[in-house]
This record gives C-alpha cells, structure tokens and sequence, in this order.
C-alpha cells in the first residue's frame, strides 16, 4: 500500500511510523510512506502557508492553496483522500479493515485553527480519531496509518493475531497471561494452564463477552446494558 501525508511536520509522523512493526512494513515493502509538505508549494519568499481568520477570532488558519497543489501533485485515479479533523466520522476497526483494501491513501493534516474550509470538498471522507482535539492532524494520522498498516496481509507474521482480537466481531478480547505462572500472588486462570483447547476456546470465549458487557455495552455484541463504561468511574 502507498500512503502519503500532506504535512507541514513530517517527522511527527515519519518518526513513529519507523519503529517496530510498522517500521518493519516499511523496510519490507508493505508501506511506502511519503511527505508532501504544504511549503515547498508557496511561492511567496516566506513559504508561508497560514493567514488569519476572516471575520476574526484567535489562531491562524492553514491557506488552501499549498495544500491544494500538494494534493494534486500526489492524486492518483486509485487515491482515497482523507481528510483528518475533530468534526469527521469517528474512526474504528471495521473502517481501519476497509482502509486497509485501498491501494493509496492520502491524509490532509490541519495544524493550528485547522484548514480552509473551501478544501473539505477535495477529500473522499472526514475522519476523526476521538471526540477531542489534538494540536494537529500528524497524530490522528499515525494512529490510522498504524491500524490500517497491521491489517495488510503479510503485516504480522501470525496471520491469525488480527482475528479474534478487541473489535473484530463485536467483542473486546479476553485477557491475556504470560509467565510467570504466579505473579505477586496472583495466578494465571486454571483454565488458560489445561492445555485443553477446547477448554480454553471457551474460557475465552466466555471472557471476551462478559468484559464487553462490563466494559463496553455499546459495541454489537456488549448487549446494550445501560452500564459504564470501565474506567469511567474514576475520572
Ligand atoms: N479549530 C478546530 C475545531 O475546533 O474543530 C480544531 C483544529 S485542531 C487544533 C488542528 C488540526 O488537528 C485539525 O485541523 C485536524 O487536522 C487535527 N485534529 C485535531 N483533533 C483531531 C481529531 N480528534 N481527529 C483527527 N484530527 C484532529
């Protein structure tokens, strides 16, 4: 897959994306991931790429134009434009599953008060990781670019690892234990210790649909309890 980042920080996103396994997509051919900064397509002797708002108010406005000839240098018939912002449809798993069928994503990342607005038309969708506001699009970008990077088939050498995991079905997966066996007390499910995989199978089972209805009845297979959601209670 290509994916390129419309970017006034490129390392913001270049940097994270070059460590572990996405670096790893990188290096192996996965992820081709490329930059194109809004700067290099101002022609003014400032580079400059941000005005004030009209009608006023605080923060500076990024200026269409850079960002419109970036994309367009990139823009290929096959691109899927995204276009990150607080205001876009929320992100999630099954959508990080379509995104990662495309052949060529391109992400627009705001910065300071956002982009002019007369831009949005040039994207294919508005997305948005969480109901609150970064200080730029480069973060929303990596964490996207991460999600989508491990579901390319090939990505993780365990081919099954993305199958049963948090989201895929509905479910928030079951709890997992590593050595050793007892820890401070606290020991690993008997069940988990059998070395009967239909046992096992079944205690997952069991767990990842009972933390969902814990933890998040809002998810298809939470069962819609009216309860909060884990951790809510302690902010
Ligand atoms: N003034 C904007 C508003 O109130 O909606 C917020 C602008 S924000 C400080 C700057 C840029 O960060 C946005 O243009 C967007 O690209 C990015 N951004 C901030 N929060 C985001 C989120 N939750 N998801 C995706 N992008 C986000």
């Amino acid at each position: 897959m290509r994916v390129d980042a419309v970017t006034l920080f490129p390392a913001m996103i270049d940097s994270p994306l070059s460590e572990s396994i996405v670096g790893r997509a990188r290096e192996e051919g996965f992820l081709e991931l490329g930059f194109l900064n809004p700067r290099d397509f101002t022609e003014d002797r400032h580079r400059t790429v941000d005005d004030k708002p009209y009608g006023g108010g605080t923060g500076m406005v990024m200026m269409a134009e850079p960002v419109y000839r970036a994309l367009k240098k990139v823009r290929k018939k096959n691109s899927f434009v995204i276009l990150l912002t607080p205001k876009g449809r929320r992100f999630d798993q099954p959508l990080a599953l379509e995104l990662a069928k495309k052949k060529h994503l391109i992400f627009i990342c705001g910065h300071y008060e956002g982009i002019d607005e007369r831009v949005t038309p040039l994207a294919d969708m508005e997305l948005s990781i969480g109901d609150y506001v970064l200080t730029g699009g480069e973060p929303a970008a990596v964490a996207v670019i991460d999600a989508v990077t491990r579901l390319i088939p090939g990505v993780l050498k365990k081919e099954d690892a993305t199958v049963n995991e948090t989201f895929t079905g509905g479910l928030l997966e079951a709890p997992h234990y590593t050595r050793p066996g007892v820890w401070r007390g606290e020991k690993v499910p008997e069940a988990l210790l059998s070395g009967n995989h239909k046992l096992i199978a079944e205690w997952r089972s069991t767990q990842a649909r009972e933390l969902t209805g814990k933890a998040r009845p809002d998810l298809p297979a939470g069962g819609q309890a009216k309860k909060p959601a884990r951790g809510k209670k302690k902010i």
